[in-house]
């Protein structure tokens, strides 16, 4: 299916952690979205992502604050399956999952900031992802686009060089790059995480609902870390 050039909208794919998830997270999806001409964009929190360190809260706190953040967005879905897995998070696997429901010839684009696509080849069968999904990439605060191009290992700069010249055409189903500038937001998960250890208010740093959601629930808190 890779190059293959076919009229249908496209999906977006957004896999993390979102532990919490954040408004740098709420604008790669709406900025990458818009950009490319998605008909929607799926969250897939991750279950137990194997290419990094567990999540520090379980999976259905961050299903349910993914669910509130993106409440108020009818181009943005939950897609609970990798939590449902009682296993690692392969992303190979969750798009072959995909491809079963959603056919061949489905565009889809698989979204991520600079710094997850510069650590794609410790994935899973990372080479086997271009043949199943277009991979869009945003840039991220700490990541400028020189100084990671030029840290891309040897062989995801080969498929990076190849796959990026391929761009010709209006959505083919995979194995295109995309690099899209987005609004430099230098919000992560680690840092609200940091923040609320401290007592500290990550205040409009993420949606108001998911912040009551933390409070309510007594999440990142020194007794529950
Ligand atoms: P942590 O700090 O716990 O590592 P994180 O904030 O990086 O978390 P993840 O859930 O690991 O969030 O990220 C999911 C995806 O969102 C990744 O592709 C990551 O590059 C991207 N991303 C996260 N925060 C930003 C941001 N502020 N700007 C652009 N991309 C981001």
């Amino acid at each position: 299916m890779t190059g293959t050039c076919v009229g249908k909208e496209a999906i977006g794919l957004f896999g993390g952690t979102f532990d919490p998830i954040h408004l740098g997270h709420l604008r790669l999806a709406e900025e990458l979205s818009q950009a490319i001409g998605l008909s929607h964009v799926r969250f897939i929190p991750a279950g137990q992502p194997p290419h990094r360190r567990r999540p520090q809260t379980a999976a259905h706190h961050r299903l349910e604050m993914v669910r509130l953040a993106i409440a108020d967005n009818p181009g943005f879905v939950l897609d609970d399956r990798e939590t449902k897995r009682n296993a690692p998070s392969w992303t190979v696997e969750t798009l072959e999952s995909l491809r079963i429901e959603l056919g061949n010839t489905q565009p889809l684009y698989l979204l991520l900031g600079a710094d997850a696509f510069l650590g794609l080849p410790g994935w899973h069968r990372w080479q086997e992802l271009f043949e199943l999904t277009n991979i869009a990439i945003a840039h991220r605060p700490g990541y400028p686009q020189n100084q990671w191009q030029e840290a891309m290992p040897l062989g995801l700069r080969e498929q990076f060089e190849t796959r990026l010249a391929q761009a010709d055409c209006a959505h083919s189903a995979a194995g295109r790059i995309l690099i899209k500038p987005i609004t430099a937001l230098d919000i992560s998960a680690t840092g609200i995480r940091e923040a609320l250890q401290h007592h500290h208010s990550p205040r409009y740093l993420l949606p108001a609902p998911v912040l009551d959601y933390i409070d309510q629930h007594h999440l990142y808190t020194p007794e529950t870390a």
